[in-house]
């Protein structure tokens, strides 16, 4: 694992096997030209400070590290959380969503592109269009913005125009796929934002490397807390940028035990879950390799967790090779162990977590009961506003 970061991804953005870039030829070139852009002005003296400023005084980095001490006492272990629900915006999503609009700056952009499934990457991406004074357009399929309507709202009154797609499911997928098109008509100024470390070389690169921030500051917080490092570092993997900025401090150290944790949905025997890595085989979506949930002809497969932003078919690459030398433990907490989770932290830490962190909290805690003398880090990836309205009419206050 030495000189991890030097070597991984090459220079064509293989992890192994996973990743690439497979867009047609006209793209290509744009991909190319924004990658050799990230690598000098990400380099730059003037860029570093301009996002260390942004850090801390737009975001209000550093986010903390909370011992939970109640949750501790309940399951055994001492669970630690790098508390990402209380950087601008509520999520992780922020930390490269400003990365990325600061280097459409630096390009000459004038607007950004992006699609959304739950509406977080969006509202992200918008409120980083406004910070820079840029335009910002976010495709949304129509079931998701019946669903998540309050994210839809923040999107327009931050100055975003939200296009509706109506095509095939008319969710994440979909929504892809338009906003895509729409950055294919105009790529001299505009740029595609992707929303985790998946999509074309040099995404999943590009932000691993605006999330690495999250692992920095939590090992340097980690130590002065403890004087040790983390036995287990656990978080939750959708796309998997969360996991990826809190693994890159400790992928070196292999002492340190990685757990990614997935959605299982409502179980292995309904087929309805997002279990990438457990259940996929390797594939193609979106123009890069992974591993997939693919059906017979290697079409995506459709999706389903309690989770939005969990709910995709691929997964990043660097993930997909991490499992497969098994430097990261991949595993899984379904609908239920998560809902359970979400109150619990809320019960006993006074924190409602996003339901997409409640999965990496169930796994904390299980894996804290197993190991009662071991320490778990966990990379509280967001707040639970976004999910109140949905949890309460389902289960109430419990
Ligand atoms: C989007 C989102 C995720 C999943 O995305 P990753 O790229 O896997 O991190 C996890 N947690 C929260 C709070 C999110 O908004």
């Amino acid at each position: 694992m030495r000189e991890y970061f030097k070597t991984q991804p090459d220079e064509h953005g293989n992890f192994g096997q996973y990743g690439g870039s497979f867009l047609p030829p006209a793209i290509q070139a744009e991909m190319e030209k924004i990658t050799d852009a990230y690598y000098s002005i990400s380099k730059s003296h003037e860029f570093i400070s301009e996002l260390r400023s942004i850090r801390k005084h737009f975001q209000g980095r550093p986010t903390p590290v909370y011992f939970a001490r109640r949750l501790s006492d309940e399951y055994g272990g001492r669970i630690y959380l790098k508390r990402e629900d209380l950087n601008h915006t509520g999520a992780h999503k922020l930390n490269h969503c400003m990365g990325e609009a600061l280097l459409a700056k630096y390009l000459g952009k004038k607007k950004l592109i992006a699609e959304t499934g739950a509406g977080q990457h969006g509202v992200a991406l918008a409120t980083a269009a406004a910070y820079f004074g840029l335009e910002c357009e976010i495709h949304m399929g129509e079931v998701d913005i019946q669903k998540e309507h309050p994210n839809v709202v923040r999107m327009e009154i931050l100055g975003a125009k939200v296009v509706p797609v109506s095509r095939g499911l008319k969710t994440l997928k979909e929504a892809v796929d338009s906003a895509f098109e729409a950055y294919m008509v105009d790529p001299l100024s505009s740029i595609y934002c992707i929303g985790s470390v998946v999509g074309p070389h040099p995404f999943p690169m590009m932000v691993r490397e605006f999330q690495r921030v999250v692992g920095i500051e939590a090992k340097e917080q980690f130590f002065e807390m403890t004087g040790e490092q983390p036995d287990n570092v656990v978080a939750c993997v959708g796309g998997g940028s969360n996991a990826m900025g809190i693994f890159s401090a400790y992928i070196e150290d292999e002492d340190v035990q990685l757990y990614g944790v997935e959605p299982m949905g409502r179980g292995i025997k309904t087929g309805e879950n997002a279990a990438t890595i457990t259940y996929g085989k390797p594939g193609m979506i979106h123009g890069f390799k992974c591993l997939l949930l693919q059906d017979d002809k290697g079409e995506p497969s459709p999706v389903y967790s309690i989770a939005s932003g969990l709910d995709y078919p691929g997964v990043g690459p660097e993930h997909s090779m991490l499992h497969d030398i098994k430097r990261v433990h991949y595993t899984s907490v379904t609908d239920d162990e998560a809902v359970d989770s979400f109150y619990e932290l809320s019960k006993k830490e006074g924190i409602i977590p996003a339901l997409e962190s409640a999965h990496a909290v169930a796994y904390a805690c299980k894996l804290a009961r197993e190991n009662p003398r071991q320490s778990i880090l966990v990379n509280l990836s967001g707040r639970g506003d976004k999910d109140i309205d949905f949890i309460y009419d389902k289960y109430g206050a419990r």
